[in-house]
């Protein structure tokens, strides 16, 4: 007979990473914590409630993003001195990556409160690791400023890396980073990869230059991870 799982542990903090576009992404751990814990924090409730409906699982939903992390902070805190099992989601991937989540674990950990990650699926894990980039040595940038200036100041300090480089990019924005980098990496190899786990997943690959032309021909929408070869893998 199979040993029973251990319940989860009171007064602890869960990180649950959620599916990036494909709902068979969601892992066995990430469900069982989504039903045995005492409340989901999510980003948008909305969002994270038709997940949680899609699994059957009925939960007490508080919401958690970007501009109530604060106050939002101070009651899961509170929550978790009650002894109280969080569960931490955003609408997609892990918390903490370019999500909200940062905050409250560091509120967490600095009151000596357990955090425990839940992992699962990373856009820019999925996108590195079948990219054909090398893997070994790389560098998360996130999204990039809006500014123009400072954009550009952020890639250009970039330019000695040796690694791979991995940003988000909305796209509204990707015809003008693809220019941006037409200017700074000219040369490089550059993968775009878009709609990772959904119907229409795919990986262009290119110069900046090439790119931008494919982009405008096809008129591509949809979320993308942009990755840009380091020197040598340009060669
Ligand atoms: N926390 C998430 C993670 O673990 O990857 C990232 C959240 S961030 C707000 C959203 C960005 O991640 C998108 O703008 C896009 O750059 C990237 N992303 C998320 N899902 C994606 C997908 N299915 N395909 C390509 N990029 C994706």
């Amino acid at each position: 007979m199979e040993k029973p799982l251990p319940p989860l542990v009171p007064a602890t903090l869960y990180l649950v990473a959620t599916p990036i576009g494909n709902l068979e992404d969601i892992t066995l751990r990430a469900l069982r914590t989504l039903k045995e814990c005492d409340v989901v924090a999510a980003e948008d409730t909305r969002r994270t409630g038709q997940l949680l409906k899609h699994f059957g699982i009925a939960k007490p939903l508080l919401s958690y993003f970007q501009f109530n992390e604060a106050r939002r902070s101070e009651e899961i805190l509170e929550r978790l001195g009650r002894g109280e099992k969080i569960a931490l989601v955003t609408d997609a991937g892990s918390p903490g990556i370019s999500d909200p989540g940062e905050r409250v674990v560091l509120a967490a950990r600095t009151k000596g409160f357990r955090v425990e990650s839940v992992p699962g699926p990373c856009a820019l894990v999925a996108a590195l690791t079948a990219s054909g980039l090398p893997t070994e040595e790389f560098h998360f940038i996130g999204f990039l400023p809006h500014k123009s200036g400072q954009r550009r100041r952020q890639l250009a300090a970039l330019k000695a890396f040796a690694g791979t480089l991995i940003l988000y990019e909305s796209p509204y924005r990707i015809e003008k980073l693809l220019g941006e980098l037409t200017e700074i990496f000219p040369e490089r190899a550059v993968v775009l990869a878009r709609e990772l786990t959904k119907k229409f997943e795919e990986y262009l690959r290119g110069t900046p230059v090439e790119l931008l032309a494919q982009i405008k021909s096809r008129s591509l929408k949809g979320e993308f991870v942009v990755l840009i070869g380091g020197q040598a893998a340009s060669e």
